[in-house]
């Protein structure tokens, strides 16, 4: 490993993945440094959502180093890949819909203590309090007693958001945190996680399809198509390249 991948929060090198005779992703090399904000974009089926699960150990690559902090990751599991610091959410929702705000919360808490089988009152006093840290941190507080089927869509995916951030990420991957939410709570909700990845010293990846988000938030983007990194600069770089605009912006309704 050389200085520079030591220095990264995020360094991927000739990742391949296939489904059977399907190439998901064909060579993928990334490098995001600590603190940066990165999107990525790219059309249905770029093989976005299938790299966030080889980078959080949901998927096994068939070639292709990934170094997180340095850090190669082998063959690990999720929850492995979870305590070197990398936390992820996913594009369909994943709460436990029957319980109320705050136990997904301190369910959340409590797996990231590795606390399964035993809870002290005194390990549970301090849970409680990075609980409602947490739902103060997510602006959902207010919603601490409701079951999580009652809450709004939008609700739910700040959530979800609170609930990665207990498991004390230091890379944060979100894969669409904002589908299916209107435009204001989009914006809404991206603020927030840009504000808390600052003042956590957290670096972000975020796959996103509405492009005015990626243009305010993302410092660099990743344009992926069919399974390879088509393009990648600042936003001003990206707007500028007209075989982007061709392949995905001037196409976003197919996006
Ligand atoms: P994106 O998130 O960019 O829309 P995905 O990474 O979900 O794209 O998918 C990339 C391609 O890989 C798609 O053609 C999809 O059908 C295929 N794919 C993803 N996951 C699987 C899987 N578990 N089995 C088979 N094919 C898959
Ligand atoms: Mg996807």
């Amino acid at each position: 490993m050389n200085a520079e991948v030591a220095n990264l929060a995020l360094s991927v090198r000739g990742l391949r993945k296939r489904f059977g005779d399907f190439v998901a992703l064909d060579g993928v090399n990334m490098s995001v440094n600590r603190g940066e904000v990165r999107a990525v974009i790219g059309p249905n089926g770029a093989g976005k959502t299938t790299l966030i699960n080889v980078l959080s150990g949901h998927y096994v690559a068939d070639a292709g180093d990934v170094y997180v902090e340095g850090k190669r990751l082998k063959r690990q599991y999720p929850h492995q890949v979870s305590r070197l610091g990398v936390g992820r959410t996913f594009q369909i929702s994943s709460t436990f819909r029957r319980m109320t705000v705050y136990d997904n919360m301190l369910c959340a808490h409590n797996a990231a203590q590795g606390n399964w089988l035993s809870l002290k009152v005194s390990k549970l006093r301090n849970l409680r309090d990075l609980v409602m840290r947490d739902l103060q941190t997510i602006r959902l507080n207010h919603l601490a007693t409701q079951v999580v089927d009652d809450i709004s869509h939008g609700d739910r995916k700040r959530l979800e958001f609170g609930m990665v951030l207990a498991t004390q990420p230091q890379l944060l991957l979100l894969d669409e945190p904002t589908a299916g939410m209107g435009l204001s709570e989009r914006h809404e909700l991206i603020d927030l996680v840009l504000d808390v990845s600052r003042e956590r010293g957290l670096t972000l990846l975020f796959v996103e399809h509405d492009i005015d988000v990626v243009f305010k938030a993302a410092e660099q983007i990743t344009v992926m198509a069919l399974g390879k990194v088509f393009a990648e600069g600042t936003p001003a770089e990206i707007a500028q390249n007209s075989d982007v605009q061709e392949i995905y912006l001037g196409k976003k309704a197919s996006c």
